[in-house]
């Protein structure tokens, strides 16, 4: 559990105001369950979006945090569609891993096509390690931090999942998270213009994507992610007897 009343134990960071609920929604509601301190951060407003304002975007993760009981939910105004690894970029996120230190970092695969995804990866990586070199940043006055754990959430088929978390217990948990970026997805009345993620059959397509990868493990529903480091098993026979599908 976390050291002080500011420490989390895990931090999403995302590109979009609703990247985290698509992607580890589940994830961090289970670990909420299981008394962790989760927070989200998330590195742009979504200003590029089709649909929604700024103001409207900023209230509904708003709502969204509430749904999740996030501790903490935090945005670095990096311009949305332009996320660069640039040194303000790094260090904004230095900063929040300073402030906040997470024990382990979740956040999008360096390979996902979306180049702010891509780009929020590599930030987020290099962030974490620089967040511990005391001399990185010196002036903020901040004292350096442990290296957190790095989990990348998994989109891209091409990549296959290190680890699938089951979350059957939060599917309709996180589905509500997700709809409440009401000006992103699809509502009947809207007449804001149809997007792809805004059409009708786009939140049916996330919810199938969880049973399919709870379906490898055994399970209702799973959240698949991708660890570059070697996992420190200490005992596989535990590790390797929990259900899983033979055929996966
Ligand atoms: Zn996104």
């Amino acid at each position: 559990m976390a050291n002080t009343d500011k420490d989390l134990d895990v931090l999403a960071i995302f590109s979009h105001p609703d990247d985290a609920e698509l992607s580890v929604a589940g994830t961090l509601l289970k670990l909420k369950s299981l008394g962790y301190r989760t927070g989200v951060c998330d590195m742009t407003r979504g200003e590029m979006g089709t649909r929604g304002t700024v103001e409207a975007r900023a209230r509904e993760a708003h709502n969204a945090a509430a749904i999740l009981q996030l501790d903490v939910r935090l945005n670095l105004e990096q311009p949305d569609g332009h996320i660069w690894l640039t040194e303000a970029s790094r260090t904004a996120v230095v900063r929040v891993i300073r402030a906040y230190r997470p024990k382990l970092l979740l956040t999008t695969h360096w390979d996902d096509p979306h180049p702010d995804h891509a780009a929020t990866c590599r930030i987020v990586r290099e962030a974490a390690r620089l967040a511990t070199m005391k001399l990185y940043d010196g002036e903020s006055g901040q004292a350096a931090s442990k290296m957190p754990a790095l989990a990348h959430s998994l989109f891209s088929r091409l990549v296959p999942p290190s680890f699938i978390v089951d979350v059957s217990e939060f599917v309709e948990e996180k589905m509500k998270a997700i709809r409440a970026h009401t000006s992103q997805f699809y509502s009947a009345g809207s007449d804001e213009p149809v997007t792809r993620i805004s059409e009708k059959g786009f939140l049916q397509e996330i919810e199938q994507r969880m049973r399919y990868m709870g379906s490898l493990i055994g399970v209702e529903a799973g959240e698949p992610f991708y660890v570059r480091e070697a996992l420190n098993v200490e005992d596989p026979l535990a590790l390797l007897t929990r259900p899983m599908n033979i055929y996966s």
